[in-house]
């Protein structure tokens, strides 16, 4: 019998993830009603739980993490504002531009390791009351940040920062794509975390495996303003509660679970940490490995195609830095395999490079 081609192991996202048997059943057999009219008692229910779950007074579910990211900033600004993000923010780095294209905000980058920035950062960007400056409206804080490597905010070092904002007249925007990494990796509770916050986003197309679909949460007059402009964005959908079984599947199932992405993130790190001329250039918090290759000379382009070519799959960050994502569609055999054949690769290159 010819042998069958091994599928990739791909570590480009944790979005990759396919909805399981039993999520797939929970979705054919959900409740449903025209959401619009609110009639959907499955997204009800979801919306009414995800509230809960994040101590907030009430929840909206939209069609994707950036979505209810630009809800939230949309909602909480008016525009010409200014709204103050780390300059590796995905809201700022990821979303096609749409904070300034839909909102008509500014944003203004901060540096700072890891994705985090200091309180007094937040003091130096605000604006005089003048008219001259933009009006310094809202800050965004991303947890676990996507961009520096899956990394996470500690509760106090996040409530420094929330408390210079608001010291400001901030709003604070939360965005939690992947919070429920950031609970599982410290068993901070997910409503403490959201108890500093006005707004939060919370994806389940993420680690949590639900092929669609994210929740805002705020107060009950944000959550209804918010609503407006779902409309008008056209993210209001009908019989959505298909979607939103998956995501009730998805909180029943795969919360817990994140543990073992983060324990396959530390192997995988481990064992590319030891390759020579690589580095990783954040601590591996939850479940995303940067790998650095600048000191080895190599682009991220090329070392991602020669993966490729050996069956695993990661995506370049920019033109050194390669990211792998765990996630639920991959064992822990497969991220060791992963790991020995991400090491033998960049090693061989490696080689190449200094024999040229
Ligand atoms: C994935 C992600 C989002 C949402 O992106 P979608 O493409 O809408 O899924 C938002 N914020 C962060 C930090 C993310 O990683």
């Amino acid at each position: 019998m010819p042998k069958k081609t091994a599928r990739p192991i791909d570590l480009r996202s944790d979005t990759v993830t396919q909805p399981s048997p039993q999520m797939r059943k929970a979705m054919a057999e959900a409740l449903v009603g025209d959401d619009v009219y609110s009639e959907d008692p499955t997204i009800n229910i979801l919306q009414e739980r995800v509230a809960g779950l994040l101590g907030k007074e009430a929840a909206l579910f939209v069609a994707s993490g950036v979505m209810g990211n630009q809800l939230c900033v949309r909602t909480h600004t008016r525009p010409g504002d200014e709204v103050l993000i780390h300059e590796g923010g995905h809201i700022l780095n990821y979303e096609g531009g749409s904070a300034a294209a839909l909102a008509g905000i500014q944003l203004r980058p901060l540096p700072g390791e890891g994705g985090q920035f200091e309180p007094k950062d937040v003091t130096d960007a605000i604006r005089p009351a003048q008219e001259h400056f933009a009006r310094s409206r809202l800050v965004c804080l991303e947890n676990t940040h996507n961009r520096a490597g899956g990394t996470v905010w500690s509760l106090p070092r996040m409530r420094a920062v929330v408390e210079e904002a608001r010291e400001c007249g901030l709003a604070v925007h939360l965005d939690g794509a992947r919070l429920w990494n950031a609970h599982v990796a410290t068993g901070v509770p997910l409503n403490a975390y959201c108890a500093l916050v006005d707004s939060v986003s919370v994806c389940f197309s993420k680690g949590l495996g639900a092929p669609v679909g994210s929740v805002i949460a705020g107060s009950e007059e944000f959550i209804h303003e918010a609503r407006f402009h779902r409309k008008k964005y056209g993210g209001a959908m009908r019989q959505v509660g298909v979607l939103g079984a998956a995501c009730l599947y998805s909180l029943d199932h795969n919360i817990e679970r994140l543990a073992d992405d983060h324990r396959n993130a530390h192997l995988l790190a481990d064992r590319l940490r030891v390759v020579e001329g690589v580095s990783i250039p954040h601590p591996v918090d939850s479940n995303i490995v940067m790998l650095e290759l600048a000191d080895r000379g190599l682009s991220a382009a090329d070392v991602v195609q020669a993966l490729a070519a050996k069956g695993v799959l990661a995506g370049p960050v920019d033109r050194t830095r390669v990211r792998f994502v765990t996630h639920m569609d991959v064992d822990q055999g497969q991220v060791a395999r992963a790991g020995e054949i991400a090491a033998s690769v960049i090693g061989g290159l490696g080689a190449a490079a200094a024999g040229a």
